[in-house]
């Protein structure tokens, strides 16, 4: 469960409620709702620290305000992602292939439940050091 994990901030014991991922291609740091899972470059942060957080010179922060309403994927955009990710996955030397037959049992919404509504970056990797220096911490 979430609840179990913690604030990434040396000395804080606090209750992880953001999570704080670094792209550094793009120097943007991204503060989001915790993330499902726990993943490399990803941080989490206590509702304190999540609020103090300040980007370095040259930085930016993308602040995502949990919206219930607005993290709930419609029906019409799912669809629209079912449709672009069949498109993309499409072979195009074979235009007149047919689909592969379904397993039994299987109906086509369960490959919905494979998407996962995250953004794929690729970050470099950084010691921690860097991670927590003091540009990056206003305390
Ligand atoms: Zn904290």
């Amino acid at each position: 469960m979430v609840g179990r994990r913690r604030c990434s901030k040396p000395s804080c014991n606090g209750a992880a409620s953001s999570t704080f991922t670094y792209v550094y291609a793009d120097s943007t740091a991204v503060l989001g709702p915790l993330a499902t899972y726990s993943e490399p470059h990803c941080y989490d942060l206590c509702q304190m620290h999540s609020e103090r957080m300040t980007a370095p010179i040259g930085w930016e922060i993308i602040r995502i305000t949990p919206d219930l309403d607005a993290l709930k994927p419609t029906s019409d955009d799912l669809e629209a992602l079912a449709d672009a990710v069949r498109e993309a996955a499409r072979p195009r030397y074979q235009p007149d292939a047919e689909p592969a037959p379904l397993p039994t049992g299987s109906v086509e919404v369960a490959r919905r439940g494979h998407l996962r509504m995250l953004t794929s970056v690729e970050i470099e990797a950084a010691p921690d050091d860097q991670l927590f220096s003091e540009d990056f911490d206003p305390r």
